[in-house]
């Protein structure tokens, strides 16, 4: 298995983040678009120009991170609405950088009495908003990823759709499209039903991976190593489902370290 390493730039801007990626041999970078230095209104054409460059000089595919508090399912429809054409400008960005893909969280559902009655109208106008996003998907020939989020502790006011696996096949069965895809966040799966059944499920939906460690409650994002995840195991199943595209590292240490790390468990 030929094997593509990357990360979530999140802390500067994406161009120091490709020269970081250069240097240290890493071949993709997700740039995520909550970084102050990375807003979406910050892409002039200039920009775009000088990142989709480097990008090409240095043979760094790239993705695009959206914020995490992206909310399609807001029961407010002006806000759910206003979140769709954001998540479409997304995808014209992906586009202009020569970007691969867009990873996207679904929304959330917050502060309710009954949350399990609240998820699944909520998944309901997720689909909707969807539907739409992934026709902006096929015109710009840009793929979208679906990421699985983290179950929150009993009691938190948020919640996230796509914490479970039941979320996705509803999704999955709704829109069958090839520019819908999945981006499977190895530490999110842990903290509910786990990594296995996804891969099992979903397997060649997934277009990208994001790895880091916890105990299976949290969602800390630790290291690798650090946390209770049984990577050898997983490695091997991606080796069997014949993954091809990038791991991206969302741990607490530097990228260069956790590949290093990551790639222990593939060869011992
Ligand atoms: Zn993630």
């Amino acid at each position: 298995m030929k094997l593509k390493f990357g990360f979530l730039a999140h802390n500067r801007p994406a161009e120091k983040e490709l020269q970081y990626a250069a240097k240290n041999n890493l071949n993709h970078i997700e740039i995520d678009l909550f970084n102050d230095q990375n807003l979406l209104e910050s892409f002039t054409q200039k920009r775009i120009r000088v990142i989709k460059n480097m990008a090409e000089k240095f043979q760094i595919s790239l993705s695009i991170h959206p914020p995490y508090i992206l909310n399609l399912a807001d029961k407010i429809q002006i806000i759910s609405e206003a979140n769709l054409r954001y998540l479409k400008y997304c995808v014209m960005l992906a586009k202009d950088l020569g970007a691969q893909f867009v990873t996207t969280y679904l929304g959330s559902i917050n502060h309710q009495k009954n949350f399990a009655k609240a998820r699944r109208p909520a998944l309901g106008r997720a689909i909707e908003n969807l539907k739409e996003a992934v026709k902006e998907c096929e015109n710009y020939q840009v793929k979208l990823a679906l990421e699985n989020t983290n179950l929150m502790p009993k009691g938190s006011p948020i919640f996230y759709l796509g914490d479970n696996l039941q979320d996705f096949q509803r999704i999955f069965s709704g829109i069958n499209s090839p520019w819908l895809n999945l981006c499977l966040d190895l530490g999110h799966a842990h903290t509910n039903e786990g990594i296995i059944p996804y891969l099992k499920e979903f397997g060649p939906k997934i277009i990208s991976v994001h790895f880091h460690d916890n105990d299976g409650r949290k969602d800390d994002h630790r290291n690798i190593g650090n946390g209770n995840i049984v990577w050898k195991k997983v490695m091997l199943n991606f080796s069997n489902l014949k993954y091809s595209g990038p791991f991206l590292s969302e741990t607490r240490e530097s990228p260069a370290i956790s590949k290093r790390k990551l790639l222990k468990y593939l060869i011992e």
